[in-house]
Parts: C-alpha cells; sequence; structure tokens
C-alpha cells in the first residue's frame, strides 16, 4: 500500500489540487482548535517551496450542498492558513468565492503566480460533492495540473473530490499522489500493523460493541492480546455470567461477545477485560462512586475500569512490542471516570519510550490522549475517526484506488 508522495513528483509552475481536511472545530466563528490546518502544512509547503501553486480545497462541517452558507464557509480557516504559512507563502492565501468552481475561482487561480496558494470554498456548498458527481469533479479537474489527496479522515467516503476528482485526472495522465499526511496514517495504520513486532496488542474502549464488533473480529486475527474496556467490556462480562449492576449492556450482542471470547480462546489470543470498576450511582459528575471488584450490585454502574485492572492493562501494555488503541476505558470526559483512560495512555507513553510502535486512533481516543498531553509521545496518532476505524476493520478505503502506487 505505498502511495507516490508529493515530493517525487515535479511540480514547479505546476497548478497543484490540494484535497486536505480543513474540517475545524468552529464556535461563533473562531477556529477552536487549528491541529487541522497544521498537519497540512508540510505539504503545502512541499509544494510551495518547489516553485508550485497551491490550489487547497476542503469541505467544513455539513452543509447539505445548497449553495453558500456563512456559518459553514471556511473564511476564518484562511486567515488561520495565512498566519501558519507566513513567509513561505509569498503572496499570502487568496479566498476568491463563494462556490469552489466559480467564475471568481477560475479567474484567481488562472491569475496565480508561482508560490501562490488559492483556497477554495467548502466543497460541500456544491450539491454534486457529497454525491461524487461526475459533472463537479470534472469541474474541479478543469482547475490543475496534479491531484493530492491529504485528506486521511475523508478516504473512507466517495465524495467528488476524493474519488471522481482524481479518476477524471488519472484519465487524462495526471499526477494523483498522496501528501505527507495520508502518507504517514497508512505507514503506521497499513504498514506497521501489517508487519507487527510481537507481542502485539489491541486496546478497545468505548460506548459500544455494536460500533467495534467488525475491528474486534479483524484484530483478533492479527493480535496476540486485545484488552476490552470502557462501556463495551460489560457486555462481554454479562456474557461470562458476571453481574454488570446498572452498567450500559447491549442486549442483543451478549450472545455475539460470547462467540467471540470462545473464538479467542480457540485461536489462543489472550482476552483481558476488566476485573474491577469505578462505579457510580449515575451517569452524571459529582455522582457517589465507588470501587468494586467482580459482581457489580444493583443500583451502581461501571464507568471506568479499576485499580487492579489499571495495573493489569498497563502490565499488559508495557510488555507488547506493537500497540493500537482505539476507543476510551471510561468516561474520560467526566472525572474521576478519566483515571483507566488516563493510566493506559500513561502506560502507552511507556511502551513507546522503550521502542515499541504504538498507534492511537479515533476521534475520543486522539482527543483523549491530545487532553492528557501525551499525543507527541505515542509514535502516531491518527487524525481520522471513521477512516482510521474502517482501517481497522480490514476495509479498503476506496479513494486510495485513485492515487498512483510508489
Ligand atoms: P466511542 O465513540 O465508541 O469510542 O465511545 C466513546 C464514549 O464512550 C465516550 O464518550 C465515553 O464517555 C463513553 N464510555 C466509555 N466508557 C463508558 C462507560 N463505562 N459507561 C458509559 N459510557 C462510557
Amino acid at each position: 500500500m505505498t502511495k507516490k508522495r508529493i515530493d517525487q513528483i515535479e511540480v514547479a509552475g505546476r497548478r497543484v489540487f490540494v484535497r486536505v481536511d480543513f474540517n475545524v472545530p468552529m464556535e461563533a466563528g473562531a477556529i477552536t482548535d487549528d491541529r487541522r490546518i497544521k498537519s497540512s502544512l508540510r505539504t503545502i509547503r512541499s509544494v510551495l517551496s518547489r516553485g508550485g501553486r497551491a490550489v487547497l480545497a476542503s469541505h467544513l462541517g455539513r452543509p447539505e450542498g445548497k449553495g453558500f452558507e456563512a456559518e459553514f464557509s471556511l473564511a476564518p480557516v484562511a486567515a488561520r492558513l495565512a498566519e501558519l504559512l507566513g513567509a513561505d507563502a509569498p503572496h499570502g492565501v487568496a479566498f476568491p468565492s463563494q462556490d469552489p468552481t466559480d467564475d471568481a475561482a477560475r479567474a484567481a487561480i488562472a491569475a496565480m503566480p508561482e508560490r501562490g496558494v488559492v483556497l477554495l470554498e467548502n466543497l460541500r456548498f456544491a450539491k454534486g460533492e457529497k454525491k461524487g458527481d461526475a459533472g463537479f469533479a470534472s469541474r474541479l479537474a478543469g482547475l490543475c495540473d496534479i491531484y493530492v489527496n491529504d485528506a486521511f479522515g475523508t478516504s473512507h467516503r466517495a465524495d467528488a473530490s476524493m474519488y471522481a476528482l482524481p479518476m477524471a485526472m488519472r484519465a487524462r495522465g495526471a499526477p494523483c499522489v498522496s501528501g505527507f499526511l495520508l502518507d504517514a496514517e497508512l505507514e503506521y495504520l497499513v504498514g506497521r500493523i501489517a508487519a507487527a513486532k510481537r507481542p502485539f496488542l489491541a486496546i478497545l474502549g468505548g460506548a459500544k460493541v455494536s460500533d467495534k464488533i467488525l475491528a474486534i473480529e479483524n484484530l483478533m486475527a492479527k493480535v496476540d492480546r486485545l484488552i476490552v474496556g470502557g462501556a463495551m467490556a460489560y457486555t462481554f462480562l454479562r456474557a461470562q455470567g458476571v453481574a454488570t449492576g446498572n452498567s450500559l449492556v447491549e442486549e442483543d450482542r451478549v450472545e455475539l461477545a460470547r462467540e467471540i471470547l470462545a473464538k479467542a480462546a480457540a485461536k489462543g489470543c489472550e482476552f483481558l477485560l476488566p476485573t474491577d470498576h469505578a462505579c457510580g450511582r449515575e451517569f452524571k459528575a459529582g455522582t457517589d462512586t465507588a470501587t468494586v471488584s467482580g459482581a457489580i450490585p444493583d443500583g451502581w454502574m461501571g464507568l471506568d475500569i479499576g485499580p487492579a485492572t489499571r495495573e493489569r492493562f498497563a502490565a499488559a501494555i508495557r510488555s507488547s512490542q506493537t500497540i493500537v488503541w482505539n476507543g476510551p476505558m471510561g468516561v474520560f470526559e467526566m472525572p474521576p471516570f478519566d483515571a483507566g483512560t488516563r493510566a493506559v495512555a500513561a502506560a502507552v507513553v511507556d511502551a513507546t519510550a522503550s521502542g515499541a510502535t504504538t498507534i492511537a486512533g479515533g476521534g475520543d481516543t486522539a482527543a483523549a490522549v491530545e487532553e492528557f498531553g501525551v499525543a507527541d509521545k505515542l509514535s502516531h496518532v491518527s487524525t481520522g475517526g471513521g477512516a482510521s476505524l474502517e482501517v481497522l476493520e480490514g476495509k479498503h478505503l476506496v479513494c486510495l484506488d485513485a492515487i498512483d502506487d510508489a
């Protein structure tokens, strides 16, 4: 799965369409977290420093393809990008239009100097983007000479700018390559997992077994050890006949959980579940709390892994060589039920420091490691929630078919 990367092709004087993921969180018109902008800077700089012209395009939020809506405009992103690029973009960042392919956008691109940057308006203002429309894709294709996918987080959806556009450009012989961000995601989520050093451990958590079932099944076939925490652990404990009190259990998945446990045992995959729990009376901040070992009594719900489980999970983590982590161990947004996820994060940091390859993915997990201030102490934190889960499920990301192999 090695794709040709932007730095491996000539860009001088060429118009390079870079599909980025600038879908940043916003509050009252202000960007609250600019990490997604920062994570594509290396790709953009690679185009500019070699005399290319960068045409950047992204979606933001979920407008429904009915034209311009101020609330979803990329204007604040254009301003922040100009600040971040500074002197690397000597002509600034042009933000010419209210529609990604209107006359103003085309005129601005036609007039671009070398090392110029144009940011198109939100792709999802166009009704063809979400529909993967060939007409919209061919209007975009007319704007540029080279295509770059640097939007890993959208690579599982065949939106027009992600799939039909590069397909149309390939059909006329234009290079279609990956950016540095996409390249790093593939290196870790695909490459390092395929060549995992052992012991190989997967840590899965979060709310529902039903959301993670395909990932559990796919990873179980590959790993030596599987840790399951978070609310989904309670469905497995119920399947083992352990009382779970008022904890979240997906009744309709208990049988499936039993089958998975049997499959893991047959395969010799070590399956680690919590044995003690940080419980609350209610799902709310400030609720009464208790540490419970084994059976959880009625009137209490498990909201995090308990102290003995934290130690057992940490020992498994510290003695593994490859670790993939998706999903929190408890309600990490609501202290004190963040302790389990913090302990797992600390152990993953230790494992990384001792040479293990560690990969965290999924929106909540990435948010947790950022909040704990340890994101840069892991080998890789995936920027793509849905897309990274699909890779862990063993699914093929359709938009990668449109990118040239290395
Ligand atoms: P997911 O999006 O599936 O990764 O689930 C993440 C969510 O699961 C977070 O918002 C956590 O608060 C929640 N969660 C984790 N553990 C528990 C638990 N024991 N009980 C209820 N919710 C939980």
